[in-house]
């Protein structure tokens, strides 16, 4: 086969359960901005617990929504709630409570 210098990458798929777009539901409801973010990563740019660690807000998002909730409770333990990311945002997504709400939803696991 001839080879044009790059290949075709196997596709990629989430499979998100019930159970993870239930929880996704109860984190809107607990704070319905989450509901407006773009995924433009003005908060993961502007995070103070980024500038020291490997800490990744946009991530944070994509790990609820995804289900993987031990890598999460992991993440989280890293913000510091100093609210920085809330005050950039420019979809008015009130973090620090998304924050706050992810931490008590994941306690009643
Ligand atoms: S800055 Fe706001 S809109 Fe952008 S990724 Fe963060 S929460 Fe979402
Ligand atoms: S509240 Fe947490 S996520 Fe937001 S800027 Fe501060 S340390 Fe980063």
């Amino acid at each position: 086969m001839k080879s044009f210098g790059f290949s075709i990458a196997k596709p990629r798929s989430l499979e998100i359960d019930g159970e993870s777009l239930e929880r996704l539901h109860r984190l809107e409801e607990k704070e319905p901005s989450f509901k407006r973010c773009f995924n433009c990563g003005g908060c993961t740019a502007t995070c103070s617990a980024g500038q020291f660690t490997d800490f990744n807000i946009r991530r944070v998002h994509n790990l609820y929504r995804w289900g993987r909730y031990q890598e999460l409770g992991e993440e989280l333990r890293k913000c510091m709630l100093c609210g920085k990311c809330t005050l950039v945002c420019p979809r008015g997504v009130n973090l620090r409570h998304l924050i706050v709400s992810m931490r008590e939803l994941l306690n009643e696991l």
